[in-house]
């Protein structure tokens, strides 16, 4: 059978505009739309010769095509007879030709009333949050952790089907197999239409036959997973890493959903962190201040040693280059900071006092205001320019 003028399928004349097809496509659309003649093949023939008329007409390349080589020139392979579109790509084109006029009304317009299989939806699986707490170390390097989640997995009995048996699929009794419920209520500007989620098949349109008795026709199960998760070196407390695939399960089949990652960090006893650097509080005695010292002080993977030079004041701070965090953008790495601190004895032997005392007489014992190596200012100022 010879296809037929696709003008004289929509009624249109050759120079019609872009409003007129698109006017005339979306009465030729509702008069034979499946779900108002159940059962008529002949509507169904209908229907479809007006959607395969419409996207050509309305694609301005397609239909100066089809004006110059007829339906030859829209197959593809010459010789071939224009060309064919499913119910889904018809279905899929209704959104921008009733999504102006009709709203969400016809969005769950698709069912076939049973006599055909709507595309089932994707069930997605929710995300899953999971804490995972490390130390400075293990930021300092990036670590592999393995941590065990509890969560929705596929259903080992029925292989995520929701059926038992094989998968077997019947029409929503409820819907109709539109996935959607309409209701209609009186109100004073007349009736309204509202439209919502199917309850009986959560919007699939379909249900399944013989339930799985282990998931109860979900699909899916509680269970748990041991996931490894590599995390990059130079996180911070509070960041987001996200695993696509790791979340939940989704139902009957469908795709699982994200493992988030939420970076906590463990409070170490020896540093402070502040972005890339570290900061540290060493002691040292008057004495030593005094005189000078080589001193030991903790980084993160061992130790380094550092030089007081004689007369070091309390809060002088020390910088040792690259012993910090790597950043996570890898910029460089971050510096420990040692802030040094003169411990000040509390309990003094009768000795240790009399000592002191002497000391204390002499002029180089007593604080002198403007003798000072620095303000508390400038050496606030150092620390955070350097
Ligand atoms: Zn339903
Ligand atoms: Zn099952």
């Amino acid at each position: 059978m010879s296809k037929r003028d696709y003008y004289e399928v929509l009624g249109v004349s050759k120079g019609a505009t872009d409003s007129e097809i698109k006017k005339a496509y979306r009465q030729m659309a509702l008069k034979y739309h499946p779900d108002k003649n159940p059962g008529d093949k002949e509507a169904e023939e209908k229907f479809k010769e007006a959607a395969e008329a419409y996207e050509v007409l309305s694609n301005a390349e397609k239909r100066q095509r089809y004006d110059r080589y007829g339906h030859a020139g829209i197959g593809g392979a010459a010789g071939q007879n224009g060309f064919h579109m499913s119910m889904d790509d018809i279905f899929s084109q209704f959104g921008d030709i009733f999504g102006d006029a009709f709203g969400g009304a016809f969005g769950g317009f698709g069912g076939f009333g049973g006599t055909q299989q709507r595309r089932r939806r994707v069930n997605r699986g929710s995300n899953l949050r999971v804490k995972v707490k490390l130390t400075l170390e293990e930021i300092a390097h990036g670590v592999e952790k393995k941590i065990k989640v509890n969560k929705y997995i596929s259903c080992n009995s029925c292989q995520g089907s929701g059926s038992k048996g094989g998968t077997s699929y019947s029409t929503c009794s409820t819907c109709h197999g539109t996935g959607q419920v309409t209701r209609i209520t009186n109100t004073f500007l007349g009736q309204m239409q509202t439209s919502s989620t199917c309850p009986a098949c959560g919007g699939e349109g379909q249900v399944i036959v013989n339930k799985c008795p282990v998931c109860m026709g979900d699909g899916i199960v509680k269970g748990e997973e041991v996931i490894s998760m590599k995390i990059p070196a130079g996180v911070e407390n509070g960041m987001q890493l996200s695993m696509s695939g790791k979340g939940n399960a989704g139902a009957r089949g469908g795709v699982p959903g994200d493992l988030i990652i939420m970076v906590e960090e463990a409070e170490h006893e020896l540093f402070d962190r502040d972005g890339t650097n570290l900061l540290h509080d060493a002691y040292v005695s008057f004495s030593e201040a005094t005189l000078g010292t080589s001193l030991d002080v903790p980084t993160l993977d061992g130790k380094a040693r550092i030089k007081i030079a004689p007369g070091t004041q309390a809060g002088k701070v020390l910088r040792l280059k690259g012993k910090g965090l790597p950043s996570i953008n890898s910029y460089g790495t971050g510096d420990l900071l040692i802030n040094i601190n003169i411990w000040t004895p509390k309990n003094l032997t009768r000795e240790e006092r009399e000592i002191l005392e002497k000391l204390g007489k002499s002029e180089n014992f007593i604080p002198s205001p403007t003798g000072r190596d620095k303000s508390f200012f400038s050496r606030m100022r150092e620390y955070f320019t350097q």
